[in-house]
């Protein structure tokens, strides 16, 4: 079934692309085996590109961005908007190679590409609306006016776990601001990534665009470590771990450059004792186990009023162990698995550490014994001091940690305690608690949700969160200026030169 997903995406065709590597080639340094999670078993193999790939690439899309930069933003919309067709078209396709190649269900497969169609709709729109101010300029004659310039090429780096859209949300928007992508994936999900990549590349080329769109496939120390230094980058956009966030911000800084830094998240709902429970626990659910937790807004913390902990709890475990695990691809699985050993062993490490720091399982906490790296959906109670270390961090799986509280500024400061501050969501019938979580004094996140989960957002919003989670916002609202450079002008049509301030110099 995979071949057939791969012919049917060109990836046969493509010289970096083994279908069936020897055992020889899965070991080459040059290589790497893209994995189906699902069976542990390889789906295909690809080159990596080295050095010289590099240095061609950047070259590449440098030269591409003076011409680019040119091109009026509605013509580049006019190239996004074909580019979008195109995903529709293939959204089947590339939804079930998103599925084969991380995991993902099928419904969140097809979502994932459902984002980058919509993000590209949204371009094209934006691509007649980069407006800048004007305002009055204190000196006669004068008019003050300021204008968004295309920056540049974006050196665009991505984690594993989105490999479509979040290259789609940064590549379409920076596209219709007159910006070339060079983008650097996952080494988890490289297929996707070449599928994706071509799909626009093509169209763009078609349409008379060569080199708007790149594409580099390599280890971090050649590839993505050499992006970040390389002052050719005006922008890094990069989504992963707060530890590769850290790194990149810093490399980036030291040069003057920007970076759009997404990161990780911690992210908590707050149950209140006035909360419609049943909404609530149908979103708990969604948003602790849908991605099996491998979502950066996946909801890790639930913070419960004391008085209804016992039984909201007792609702989730319920729904917790009648949910379907499975193959990502039959219509009735719900959860699919982990990306590799790797997460399924911090996994397990979290849920051990959890229990000698006085958690108490509620469900799950094993792993399934079949072929590839699922786990089960789990939940553990923090010891009444509400003290549990492990939850402060981030473990890329579903685990939920269950706190309880007495009153609203108390769950808020919970809310609140972790490094991270991406997703936050508050379940309660009451205008005043509402208004208060989403007040000064209220939730610390880029993201603040009233009866609504952590996860799921749409792309009209701009998408981030503070503190380690990097500051950056991408996707909708006005994202799109991170993609451009600001220039205020002044035109003077007198024939006197007036200084501003009311300055003499004669
Ligand atoms: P990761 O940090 O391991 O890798 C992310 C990307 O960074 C990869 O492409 C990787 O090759 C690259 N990278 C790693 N070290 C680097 C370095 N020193 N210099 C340059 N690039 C480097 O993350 P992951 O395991 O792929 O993804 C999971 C993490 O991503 C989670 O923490 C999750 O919360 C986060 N995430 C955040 C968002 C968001 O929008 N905030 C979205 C998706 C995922």
């Amino acid at each position: 079934m995979s071949h057939q997903v791969l012919r049917e995406l060109g990836l046969l065709e493509n010289p970096r692309v083994v279908a069936e590597p020897s055992a020889s080639l899965a070991k080459d340094p040059a290589y790497v085996v893209s994995e189906n999670p699902a069976t542990g078993k390889p789906i295909a193999a690809v080159r990596l590109d080295d050095a010289a790939a590099y240095e061609r690439c950047v070259t590449n899309a440098c030269d591409a961005f003076k011409k680019w930069r040119e091109v009026p933003a509605p013509e580049r919309g006019l190239v996004v908007r074909a580019i979008a067709e195109e995903f529709r078209r293939l959204k089947p396709l590339l939804g079930e190679l998103v599925s084969l190649e991380v995991g993902k269900i099928r419904q969140e497969g097809l979502g994932e590409v459902q984002e980058t169609i919509d993000i590209a709709d949204f371009a094209v729109g934006l691509s007649r609306q980069l407006y800048g101010m004007t305002m009055p300029s204190e000196r006669p004659r004068h008019r003050m006016y300021e204008q968004w310039l295309p920056l540049g090429p974006v050196g665009v780096i991505t984690a594993f776990n989105f490999p479509n859209a979040v290259w789609g949300w940064n590549a379409m928007l920076a596209a219709v601001c007159g910006d070339t992508t060079v983008w650097k994936p996952s080494l988890m999900a490289p297929l996707t990534a070449i599928a994706s990549n071509a799909i626009a590349d093509h169209v763009a080329t078609q349409m008379g665009h060569p080199g708007v769109f790149g594409l580099l496939i390599g280890a971090d120390n050649v590839i993505a470590e050499r992006m970040t230094k390389d002052p050719r980058f005006p922008l890094i956009s990069a989504t992963g771990s707060c530890r590769m966030g850290k790194i990149v911000g810093k490399v980036v800084a030291e040069r003057l450059g920007r970076s759009l830094l997404e990161l990780g998240g911690n992210n908590a709902v707050i149950v209140d004792k006035d909360a419609d429970q049943k909404l609530a626990a149908a979103a708990v659910v969604f948003a602790g186990v849908g991605t099996a937790g491998q979502r950066c807004t996946t909801t890790r913390r639930l913070i419960v009023h004391e008085s209804i902990a016992d039984a909201f709890v007792e609702r989730l475990a319920k729904a917790y162990t009648s949910i379907r695990i499975g193959d990502p691809l039959d219509e009735k699985t719900l959860v699919g698995p982990l990306i590799n050993a790797q997460a399924v062993a911090s996994f397990t490490h979290a849920v051990g550490l959890a229990k000698e720091q006085g958690g108490t399982l509620v469900v799950g906490g094993k792993r399934i014994e079949r072929e590839g790296f699922f786990v089960e959906p789990t939940i553990i109670r923090a010891p009444a001091n509400n003290t549990l270390p492990i939850a402060m961090e981030e473990t890329f799986a579903p685990i939920l940690y269950v706190f309880t509280f007495k009153d609203l500024d108390q769950a808020i400061a919970m809310n609140n305690s972790v490094a991270q501050g991406l997703s936050s969501a508050l379940f309660t019938d009451s205008i005043r608690t509402g208004e208060r979580f989403l007040s000064p004094a209220g939730s610390d996140c880029g993201i603040a949700n009233l009866n609504i989960g952590t996860s799921g957002a749409e792309i009209g919003g701009a998408f981030g969160g503070e503190k380690e989670t990097g500051g950056g916002r991408e996707s909708g609202s006005d994202s799109w200026k991170a993609y451009m450079r600001r220039q205020t002008c002044t035109i003077n049509y007198g024939s006197e030169l007036r200084l501003a301030q009311g300055i003499r110099f004669d």
